[in-house]
């Protein structure tokens, strides 16, 4: 087989453990993620779409054929008093009863939320919006802010997504609707009980404050979870290095994704993420991941 070109990266394996297709709000489609992925020299791609997982079939096919190990993943949206959290499964079965009926409940709710939204933004003057979104999700199973966001942004509501959501979709905002997710013990059981380990995605979103933090993890340990999403888009320098202390000292294994969407949509591309702190340990550790020792080998 020709040697792929491998890019300059930052560490090797070229892991990235976060990213999203057309199955949730992702730009391209399972495969389309997977070649570029593999355009950008990654080895090792956690694909976790929203509240689904009808992707991974697709991404694990294209996978063999790039080269690519392929994690199957899930990126969970859960209610923690009384704000949401996202939380990631690695390692997932997709098939384990409880997850595949629990996303499909969560799928669920967010089609009335959409429907709330909608008739929000209506109010407000702007029309069509639950249509326009449904377009923006295409085939997907699921719709999302995102989905809103791309309508609102196609019709010149805002310049892009990014200020479409300061606009009109936080808090405060005329098209914001608060939603009730999954628990945090829920979301939790349905990972661990489908064989997969349970991340907190992108902590520092969250804005805890450090007591809400420090409770949150105490309790997240209690519930069986694994991991800090450490390195992500989402996290200033500052915060890669504090989360990175915080899951030393919590005994949490470290995680690092870009979250990626899409071309245009994102921060960081596929297989640019900086190597994760020296005090963390890193998550795939212990997979048992057949060539990944290999893979450190430099070449
Ligand atoms: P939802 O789960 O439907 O509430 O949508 C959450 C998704 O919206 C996130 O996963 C991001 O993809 C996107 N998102 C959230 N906040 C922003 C923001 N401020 N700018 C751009 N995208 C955002
Ligand atoms: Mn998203
Ligand atoms: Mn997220
Ligand atoms: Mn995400």
């Amino acid at each position: 087989m020709m040697k792929r070109y491998i890019t300059p990266h930052f560490q090797m394996p070229n892991i990235d453990l976060h990213s999203h297709s057309t199955i949730s709000d992702g730009v391209l489609s399972p495969s389309r993620l997977l070649a570029h992925a593999a355009s950008r020299g990654v080895n090792v791609l956690a694909l976790t779409d929203h509240d689904d997982v009808a992707g991974l079939n697709e991404a694990s096919q294209s996978a063999q054929q790039e080269n690519i190990i392929l994690i199957r993943g899930v990126e969970i949206s859960v209610t923690w008093r009384s704000r949401t959290l996202h939380i990631l499964g690695l390692g997932i079965n997709p098939e384990h009863p409880p997850l595949a009926e629990g996303l499909k409940n969560i799928r669920d709710g967010r089609l009335d939320r959409a429907r709330a939204i909608a008739a929000q933004l209506d109010k407000f003057g702007i029309r069509g919006s639950f249509e326009g979104a449904n377009a923006q999700a295409g085939e997907s199973r699921l719709i999302g802010r995102t989905h809103f966001a791309r309508f609102l942004a196609s019709q010149g509501y805002a310049k892009d997504v990014k200020s479409v959501f300061k606009k009109y979709l936080v808090k405060g905002k005329p098209g914001h609707v608060s939603h009730v997710w999954t628990s945090l013990n829920e979301a939790i059981d349905w990972i661990r009980g489908s064989g997969g380990q349970a991340v907190i995605a992108h902590p520092a979103r969250y804005k805890l404050g450090h007591n809400l933090l420090e409770q949150l993890l105490c309790e997240f340990c209690e519930l069986g979870g694994a991991g800090l999403e450490v390195v992500s888009s989402s996290h200033t320098p500052g915060e890669t290095q504090q989360f990175a202390e915080l899951a030393a000292r919590m005994e949490l294994y470290a995680s690092c994704g870009s979250d990626y969407h899409g071309p245009g949509e994102s921060y960081f591309d596929l297989g640019r993420l900086p190597a994760l702190p020296p005090v963390c340990t890193p998550i795939w550790n212990e997979w048992n991941i057949p060539g990944i020792s290999e893979l450190s080998q430099p070449s």
